[in-house]
């Protein structure tokens, strides 16, 4: 069942840069612009020749035994050579890894925001994501790292090449059960939990509540990855990663394990060691104490009801948008600026925490960026201090 839309169909010349492909592939929509027409939302890069269809591997790809990729793929036929090249080199004994072509990142991030991955890849366990590290290492296929997606702004464009999700959907191999690895150290007060990077932090903390362990409390509304948190060491009311994080494992850009512990893991405001090594973080062992799980569940609720309360949590976000300039907050400086409310397109200052850009529905990022733009060039103006973003922003414009 194929549908064209615009434009010659020609199978073969779709198929050929795919023959390697050994992966399973269960669902593949690929298309074709004609040269003169721009009728889908693309990126630059796909100038030319692409071609629509509906479940094209039925047709086209069912001999390459159709399990595990789905999605859209937008095919390039002059620069989709170096994806497709990194694409047979992970397919080579890859049976359970989700690769997702032409992936809307909207999906992926909390801002509801921003183009598509050329392959989005999910990999099931740590071989997966070794193989694919070195699939692109050897490619020179660009190659991001993304957690739970709280904490990032693609832009319109999207991101070239390779973005390896290290979210809760990597299961059982990263580490990432309900019930995370957890050991006690006799006649200790300490104790330790560690987790796959992928288990949020709420499925953290609620592990650590359930085992008695406290200390995860203050940061477990934080809608991150547990591997994001601790790239970035994230922190909330007065607790950051960097007070309970014991050690670190990670995979470096050669594909070779490391570890991080003790001073080696050089936390600061926002900042890590894994940050600066641009590794991706595979395990994280907290060092939590002991206390009844009743208590421990009661400050929790405590710290979410803060949340609620102050928080603009039903809207897209990417949380603080801005990191805390010394000496000041920066929610307070953009509301003492009066930009609460201020608006570009879907994008807006919130009403309820001037730190926090909401996307109120249909913003593009190009709108969150002009926004933030604007409120540091007005807070800079009034104040004299110059706001950073916190929020990374990746990714080409449209
Ligand atoms: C409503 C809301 C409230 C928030 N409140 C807070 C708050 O109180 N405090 C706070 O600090 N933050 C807060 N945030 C921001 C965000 O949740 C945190 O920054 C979180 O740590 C990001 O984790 P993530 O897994 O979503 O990372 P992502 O957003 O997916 O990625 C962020 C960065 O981390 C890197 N990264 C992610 N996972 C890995 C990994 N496994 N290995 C290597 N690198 C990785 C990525 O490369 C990227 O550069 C909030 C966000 C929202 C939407």
């Amino acid at each position: 069942m194929i549908t064209k839309h615009g434009g010659e169909f020609n199978e073969k010349a779709v198929i050929a840069p795919m023959q390697g492909f050994q992966g399973n592939i269960k669902a593949l929509t690929v298309t074709r612009l004609s040269e003169s027409e721009n009728e889908c939302a693309t990126p630059r890069w796909i100038k030319r020749q692409c071609i629509q269809t509906e479940r094209f591997f039925e047709h086209a790809l069912g001999q390459l035994k159709p399990q595990s990729i789905y999605g859209n793929m937008f095919l390039n036929l002059e620069d989709g050579v170096l994806l497709n090249e990194c694409l047979r080199m992970l397919s080579s004994g890859v049976v359970r890894a989700d690769i997702r072509l032409y992936e809307p990142l909207s999906r992926w991030t909390t801002f509801r925001v921003g183009g598509s991955a050329d392959a989005l890849f999910i990999p099931r366990d740590e071989a997966e994501l070794i193989k694919a590290i070195r699939a692109a290492r050897d490619t020179n296929t660009p190659l991001t790292v993304i957690g739970n997606g709280s904490n990032l702004l693609v832009r319109d464009g999207g991101i070239r090449g390779l973005v390896l999700r290290i979210g809760p959907e990597c299961e059982e191999a990263l580490g990432n059960t309900q019930e995370p690895v957890c050991g006690t150290e006799p006649g200790a007060d300490n104790i330790r939990l560690t987790v796959g990077a992928g288990v949020t932090l709420s499925q953290a903390a609620r592990a650590a509540q359930r085992a008695g362990l406290a200390g995860m409390e203050a940061i477990s509304g934080i809608p991150g990855s547990v591997g994001g948190a601790a790239w970035m060491n994230a922190g909330a009311y007065d607790r950051e990663m960097s007070n309970i994080v014991e050690s670190v494992r990670a995979i470096g850009r050669d594909g070779d394990a490391l570890a991080f512990e003790g001073d080696a893991l050089a936390f600061r405001y926002r900042g890590s060691a894994m940050m600066d090594a641009g590794v991706a973080i595979t395990r994280v062992t907290f060092r939590l104490t002991e206390d009844d799980p009743r208590a421990i569940e009661e400050r929790t609720a405590q710290y979410t009801a803060k949340r609620r309360a102050k928080q603009p949590l039903a809207a897209a976000s990417a949380g603080s948008f801005f990191k805390r300039p010394a000496g000041h907050f920066a929610g307070k400086l953009i509301e003492d600026a009066g930009l609460k409310g201020l608006t570009v397109g879907g994008a807006q200052v919130s009403q309820m925490h001037a730190g926090f850009i909401i996307n109120k529905g249909g913003a593009s990022a190009a709108d969150i960026i002009r926004l933030k733009d604007e409120v540091i060039a007005r807070v800079f103006d009034k104040f004299g201090v110059r706001l950073e973003p916190e929020v990374r922003i990746l990714g080409a414009d449209a």
